[in-house]
């Protein structure tokens, strides 16, 4: 039995007991097994009186968080550093184009200023949305670092 087959049938299962090829599948495979053992107990405490009469549904709703997987990021955090580094170095490089001299010789120099204050605006955003879309993921970095308590 292959896993994709043993998570449909577990799905249709329906916290029913394992068959005899789903229970020798589970024997050998640590994944599927937890995967069994996680579905079995969301089951178990979504069915528990107080909360399988109750008429509200918002306490079997939340009983079940902790069973659902986390949701995973379109755009992983890598990609998120490595964009504001091309975007900087867009920025760093932006003097150095034929175009900002041909600017600079038509206008002097009055258009710089206006032009680092927006592009301080752009990476000021930029890197204000990434840390609070990754305050989670940050947060965990700087506790994980060697000599931070
Ligand atoms: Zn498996």
């Amino acid at each position: 039995m292959t896993c994709d087959r043993f998570k449909r049938l577990l799905d249709a299962l329906e916290g029913a007991e394992l068959s005899g090829d789903m229970a020798e599948h589970a024997d050998v495979c640590p994944e599927c097994a937890r995967a069994a053992a996680a579905l079995k107990a969301a089951l178990l405490l979504y069915r528990l009186p107080e909360l399988a009469s109750s008429v509200d549904l918002t306490p079997r709703v939340l009983a079940l968080i902790p069973f659902i997987p986390a949701p995973r990021r379109i755009v992983s955090l890598r990609d998120w550093i490595v964009s504001g580094f091309v975007i900087l170095g867009g920025m760093v490089l932006l003097p150095l184009m034929a175009t900002f001299g041909a600017l600079r010789d038509a206008y002097g120099t009055r258009f710089t200023l206006p032009l680092a204050i927006v592009l301080g605006l752009v990476i000021t955003t930029y890197a204000g949305v990434f840390v609070s879309s990754h305050q989670d993921e940050l947060a965990r970095l700087v506790k994980s670092r060697p000599g931070h308590a």
